[in-house]
């Protein structure tokens, strides 16, 4: 018989792994449209009641920080929808024991926001970014907006308190070439921008993936260190990414490939959709409610155990690589929070 599930202490799951990450989507809408994510005229988004409210947010975020998650990450769908983020920020930064906080998003309203995220507290950014040529940017977003990404970016650069500045890049076979991967290894070098390469997974709202259009972390590699030597980078023993610099000086690249080379064994994370759904993978086909019970009025001491017994329940790995058995996650990557 297995331990039993702990009724104090730091979270973990039935197979040891401790909780330390938690990402909470703040919204389900987009404003680009990647075809790797979103179809064309969007999804069905979440009536506004549904969504948690900053109060619900803040109870629940508090609640996990006082059980040892000592990451966050806000994302979406785009977290920068959100109207009032930076108050957001600003109540989520000044929780007691909370040691990252972080934001991924698209870019495009970025560069107005940057002076009002790091007053409030951002410490961590991610923006994704999948291409430098503007025709295929636009092609693969389905809106005309890589300036006002890169114009997002170098506001970045002028805040030093949000470090550092990661660049995701998902990468798809038949999209990504070559030369859309050297223009990132030269920003690499050019930037102080950490630029990470994704492999595509099967959690695109269209169910188009296919096995074949997944371009692996170590071709990429491979195709950067013809022309840029790399040597790895020593990362913590949770970090998704593989990260190399540059041999001959500095700049950082990092692969994250949750495909080719699952790291499920060392995940530390659980996800918060935004309408109050805790998933325990991002390939979880059942969730619990948060929400309902928070609104009927559950105490921290209720809530505290739905998330034990969640936890304690997480997958202990994806099947993308186990053919038939594989399962798709019940939402798609938006409307999970990625
Ligand atoms: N809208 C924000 C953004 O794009 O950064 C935040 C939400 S988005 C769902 C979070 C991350 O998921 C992005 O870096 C995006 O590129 C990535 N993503 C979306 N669909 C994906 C897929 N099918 N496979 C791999 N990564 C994906
Ligand atoms: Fe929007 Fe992000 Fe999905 Fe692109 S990846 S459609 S920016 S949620």
């Amino acid at each position: 018989m297995g331990r039993p599930m702990p009724l104090e202490g730091p979270l973990e799951d039935a197979f040891g792994r401790r909780i330390r990450n938690l990402r909470v989507s703040l919204i389900d809408r987009c404003n680009f449209r990647c075809t790797y994510c979103m179809p064309a005229e969007g999804l069905e988004w979440l009536p506004r009641d549904e969504i948690l409210t900053f109060d619900e947010i803040e109870r629940l975020v508090r609640l996990a920080v006082t059980l040892g998650i000592d990451e966050i990450r806000l994302t979406g769908g785009e977290p920068t929808l959100r109207p009032q983020l930076p108050e957001l920020i600003a109540r989520l930064s000044a929780i007691p024991g909370l040691k990252s906080l972080a934001l991924t998003t698209n870019g495009f309203l970025l560069r107005k926001l940057v002076p009002d995220l790091a007053a409030a507290g951002l410490t961590r950014i991610n923006v994704s970014l999948d291409t430098l040529d503007a025709h295929k940017f636009a092609a693969i977003t389905r809106r005309n907006a890589i300036k006002a990404v890169l114009d997002g970016l170098e506001a970045l650069e002028e805040v030093p308190s949000i470090h550092p500045i990661k660049v995701n890049a998902v990468a798809v076979r038949g999209f990504t070439t070559d030369d859309d991967i050297l223009a990132f290894a030269e920003l690499a070098r050019r930037k102080p921008y950490v630029i990470r390469f994704i492999e595509f997974m099967p959690l695109d709202a269209d169910g188009h993936w296919d096995r074949m259009q997944v371009l692996s972390g170590d071709e990429i590699k491979r195709i950067i260190e013809a022309v840029y030597p790399l040597v790895p980078v020593r990362v913590g023993a949770s970090s998704t990414a593989r990260v190399y610099r540059f041999a001959d000086g500095s700049g950082e690249m990092g692969f994250i490939n949750p495909v080719s080379q699952p790291f499920c064994a060392s995940c530390d994370r659980i996800r918060l959709t935004a309408d109050g759904q805790l998933r325990t993978c991002l390939f979880s086909i059942d969730e619990t409610n948060l929400r309902d019970p928070m609104r009927i009025g559950a105490p921290d001491s209720e809530l505290e155990l739905l998330l034990r017994h969640a936890i304690w329940r997480k997958e202990l790995k994806h099947h993308i690589n186990e053919g038939p058995s594989f399962k798709r996650a019940s939402r798609s990557m938006s409307q999970i929070g990625g």
